[in-house]
């Protein structure tokens, strides 16, 4: 018993020590998976409700971070997370940019979202698939929500902001983790009572008032294609230049000036991410 307690309390430490290289935190990805599922066809409601696992009761943004607690054991898909590009290089290149710290091609965000988009076209035909759909699902879901994190499309040297050290105010943190968490924390505290649900109500209303306009654009994705994240990629690299390491320099304190400048953008993307993982999802389950 004493040594089950010490594995635990060993692996708990563990996981608090773990870097958080993560993409949007807890709540940037459920917040990009709830606003996702209330837009969701009839048809890919239901294929999302078949392949979600029972403990997640029907409700996608409670496993929209699991593909981050596995990470750490499943190896191979810690690059798929994000998709460097050269130190500061503004744009993104499939060829150049998308391959895992071996040199191996597609292995990256982009590639991700590509493939488990295919395995999951597999859900409607006859034959019986060889993939696990619920994985494919769950891994679908977050890495549409990491390629939105501008940093998730930052520098190779300075692996997307994680190395770069400042201060949140007075707290010591990193500027990837900024970007992941921080930005959203600050606002769900000052604004919303530290309410999620609060936070992303207002995302929603914006969807469908002040961004309105906008939300065709977000959903097309061009040449008939189901699924295109190159583009965000190549968004979210310009808004890394434009917004996340513009102006920053190590060991800054960055607080009320980049915070109020920067919650616009964090608030886009997540919004982005949220209307076009449902978009992407309705296109593949029809
Ligand atoms: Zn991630």
């Amino acid at each position: 018993m004493e040594c089950y307690k010490f594995q635990l309390v060993a692996i708990v430490s563990l996981v608090l020590l773990l870097p958080s290289t993560q993409g949007w935190g807890k709540d940037g990805h459920a917040i990009v998976c709830k606003i996702a599922q209330s837009r969701l066809s009839d048809a890919a409601a239901d294929a999302v409700k078949q392949l979600l696992p029972a403990y997640a009761q029907n409700d996608l943004s409670s496993v929209c971070s699991w593909a981050d607690t596995v990470r750490f054991y499943v190896r191979w898909s810690g690059p798929l997370h994000f998709a460097d590009s050269p130190d500061k290089v503004c744009n993104y290149d499939f060829k150049r940019d998308c391959k895992d710290q071996n040199g191996v091609k597609g292995r990256c965000v982009v590639g991700a979202i590509s493939n488990f988009t295919d395995q999951l076209l597999t859900y409607n035909t006859k034959t019986k698939t060889e993939y696990n759909l619920t994985q494919a699902l769950l891994y679908f879901s977050h890495f549409m929500g990491d390629v939105h994190q501008p940093l998730h499309v930052g520098f190779t040297s300075d692996k997307g902001g994680n190395t770069i050290a400042v201060r949140w105010f007075k707290r010591k943190e990193n500027l990837h983790h900024i970007w992941d968490v921080n930005i959203i924390e600050t606002a769900e505290e000052r604004f919303y009572n530290s309410n999620i649900d609060d936070f992303t109500a207002d995302l929603q209303k914006n969807i469908t008032k002040g961004w309105a306009n906008q939300i065709k654009g977000w959903e097309t994705c061009d040449n008939n294609k189901i699924s295109c994240a190159d583009v965000y990629a190549s968004e979210g690299v310009k808004a890394a230049c434009d917004w996340a390491y513009k102006d920053v320099t190590e060991d800054e304190t960055l607080s009320d000036d980049y915070f109020e400048s920067r919650l616009p953008i964090v608030q886009l993307r997540l919004a982005q991410g949220g209307v076009r993982l449902a978009a992407t999802l309705n296109r593949i389950f029809g």
